[in-house]
């Protein structure tokens, strides 16, 4: 099985990602996570990029293909594509890839969720250095895997605006690339991530 899930910053992409990694046996590709190790290892393309997520922007597409490409293609193993593909020239050039893999999108599940909740929840967002997590309570010093916690430096109020328009604008056309597929599902982000997990895993019931 192979899964795209898509949903604007805050959504929960990258909580469901964890949680159905483990149902599923899935290999879980964030490919924000990729690029904040770059940056945090200071690496050249860390250094590249770094500018660019802070701000809120989009990182080329060119450099984004090729990452995702060099990943997939040295796994056998099926995929969770957490932030991947943002923009309709990434699809399309994810389409290429799978079909040179001779392998499938199995499902594109969307995970909704209103505006005002999106800030707010990304205004109070705090995440865990070590295992990657958000933090369950506001008030906790630490994570409960002992990690230390930290805000990401795009998850600051200017940030976050331009980060909405940017979703509006490049990967909303994306939702539409999907819509008419057969393969596109909504499910209401605005739940306890444990309702939006079992409304995803029920989808992927009817799913081959
Ligand atoms: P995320 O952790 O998915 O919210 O991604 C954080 C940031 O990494 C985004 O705001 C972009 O700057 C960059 N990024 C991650 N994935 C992509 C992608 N597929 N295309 C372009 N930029 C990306």
């Amino acid at each position: 099985m192979n899964l795209i899930l898509m949903g604007c910053p805050g959504a929960g992409k990258g909580t469901q990602s964890a949680k159905l990694k483990e149902t599923l046996n899935l290999k879980h590709i964030s490919t924000g996570d990729v690029l904040r190790a770059q940056m945090a290892a200071g690496t050249e393309l860390g250094k590249q990029v770094a500018a660019l997520i802070n701000q809120g922007n989009l990182v080329p597409d060119g450099l984004m293909i090729s990452m995702l490409q060099n990943i997939i293609s040295t796994t056998d193993q099926g995929v969770i594509l957490d932030g991947f593909p943002r923009t309709v020239a990434q699809a399309q050039a994810l389409d290429d890839m799978m079909k040179r893999l001779g392998r499938q999108i199995s499902a594109v599940v969307m995970i909704d969720l209103p505006q005002e909740e999106v800030v707010k929840r990304l205004s109070s967002r705090r995440l865990c250095k070590k295992c990657g997590k958000p933090a369950a309570t506001a008030t906790q010093a630490a994570c409960e895997c002992g990690g230390e916690l930290y805000v990401r430096g795009d998850d600051a109020p200017q940030s976050v605006k331009h980060r909405l328009e940017v979703y509006r604008q490049q990967t909303l056309p994306v939702k539409e690339y999907y819509q008419h597929s057969g393969k596109y599902v909504e499910i209401n982000g605005n739940q306890t991530p444990d309702q939006v997990f079992e409304d995803i895993c029920n989808v992927l019931k009817k799913v081959k």
